[in-house]
């Protein structure tokens, strides 16, 4: 062992992806984890600027980890996510003198030349990680039954209050045999699940070759061995075509559940967002998954509290939502993000109001989710047992429309596919027994 590390992770699913690879990264290394910042010889934290919360934190950590490092010289920091975009490693160079790398997102050979320039350090050999090729991480090895694949990086879309393309730069595909090749690799180490990853995913080929789209790249997934689940997130009602969706009720490995952000029913306010498309082009992409594929799930994004946001047209966003009865919706308040173009209105709805909309909302969720689940009471689902809850005595597991489900089981039956009798659903969750 050549020393220890430490990822903190913040955030989106690409950035648990991007701690993943930069682990694996520092154990070819020869670095083993540890599970506290303070401890390790390099403390890495990923971040998130979406909202404004996951930055404090972030910032609260390094100042603490800055204090760790007064006693402690030779510790290694780095900084990597969305908080370092290309405009703002100056800035936070003069912030955080104490950290050694900046890396923007999805780069972090910036900390592993880093490594091997220190003296310490000089006796590794970067072809250490070339051989590694997709390893998981140890700490993963054991029980790692999903991951999480990123096929396009970044995104050109703009939103107008959204930081990600000032911080992950325009979006570009992953060419195909890269993703084939990590999730081969993913599958021989024991992995059941894969979940593809974009900030726009169905637009996954845009830059390649013709014929090479989201729908092609999901059906070469699922002719993996061993793999027995594939996912994808997320997906932007303007990309979402007939192609792709009659692939996922083809093709049987393929889950029938999609992320389909709307973030506002008012027109007026998804213009204002530039988000490109209407409440009824919205609705209209939602009745086309269901007409092929009738048990689709559908979990959403919502901004509640947007610049000049009126009751009505929150209202609208209620109605959207409780019309087309979606499944999970992930509800943020409205908070501004710098150089983004809504940051330059005014911030208009006040803290009290967003968070009663955000009360408001989260009430119809769970009213919603209790009546679409209600009817499964009784039912026998089949689900990917993910993990041993040993406090409780039950599996933990998913649908194939990822509803979360805890089960009863005789044995091992940790990455296969159990059948399980529902005997109570609730809201967020629902448990049974192996049948
Ligand atoms: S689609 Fe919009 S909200 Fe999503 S990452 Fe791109 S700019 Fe941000």
């Amino acid at each position: 062992m050549n020393g220890t590390y430490h990822i903190w992770t913040i955030g989106c699913q690409m950035n648990e992806a991007d701690s993943r690879y930069l682990a694996s990264q520092l154990e070819a290394l020869g670095f083993a984890e540890t599970p506290r910042a303070e401890h390790a010889d390099i403390a890495v934290l990923n971040t998130c600027v979406v909202r404004q919360q996951p930055e404090d934190k972030a910032v609260s950590k390094l100042l603490s980890l800055g204090d760790t490092k007064k006693n402690k010289r030779r510790m290694i920091i780095a900084l990597m996510g969305c908080m370092v975009g290309k405009r703002e490693a100056e800035d936070l160079a003069a912030r955080f003198p104490f950290v050694d790398v900046f890396m923007a997102p999805s780069q972090t050979d910036a900390l592993i030349d880093y490594v091997l320039s220190r003296d310490e350090y000089s006796h590794l050999d970067r072809t250490q990680i070339e051989l590694a090729d997709y390893r998981l991480p140890a700490v993963n090895r054991e029980k790692a039954i999903t991951a999480f694949v990123p096929i396009t990086l970044g995104c050109s879309h703009a939103c107008s209050y959204c930081i990600i393309p000032y911080r992950r730069g325009p979006d570009r595909s992953r060419k195909p045999e890269e993703v084939l090749s990590e999730v081969r690799s993913l599958a021989g180490q024991g992995v059941k699940e894969v979940t593809l990853l974009g900030q726009i995913v169905d637009r996954y080929g845009f830059d390649l070759d013709s014929g090479i789209n989201l729908a092609w790249l999901l059906k070469e997934v699922a002719k993996i061995d061993g793999i027995l689940r594939v996912r994808f997130l997320t997906s932007h009602p303007s990309y979402i075509d007939e192609e792709l969706i009659r692939a996922v009720a083809e093709t049987k490995k393929l889950c029938p559940y999609f992320e389909l952000p709307f973030q506002a029913g008012s027109d007026r306010i998804l213009e204002s967002m530039r988000r490109g498309y209407t409440n009824a082009e919205y609705r209209q992409v939602v009745s086309n998954i269901r007409k092929i594929i009738p048990d689709a799930s559908i979990n959403t994004d919502v901004i509640v509290g947007y610049p000049s946001e009126t009751e009505d047209d929150f209202m609208e966003t209620m109605k959207l939502y409780g019309e087309l009865k979606l499944d999970l919706a992930h509800i943020a308040k409205y908070s501004p993000r710098p150089r983004t173009v809504s940051s330059k209105m005014p911030d208009d709805v006040s803290e009290e109001e967003k968070e009663s909309r955000l009360n408001r909302f989260d009430e119809l969720v769970a009213k919603v989710m209790g009546e679409n689940n209600a009817p499964m009471l009784g039912t026998v689902v089949e689900v990917l047992a993910e993990e041993f809850q040993a406090s409780k005595g039950r599996w933990r597991g998913r649908t194939p429309q990822n509803k979360l489900v805890f089960f009863e089981h005789e044995g091992d039956c940790l990455g296969q596919l159990v059948n399980v009798k529902l005997d109570w659903t609730g809201p967020f969750s629902m448990i049974g027994r192996a049948v």
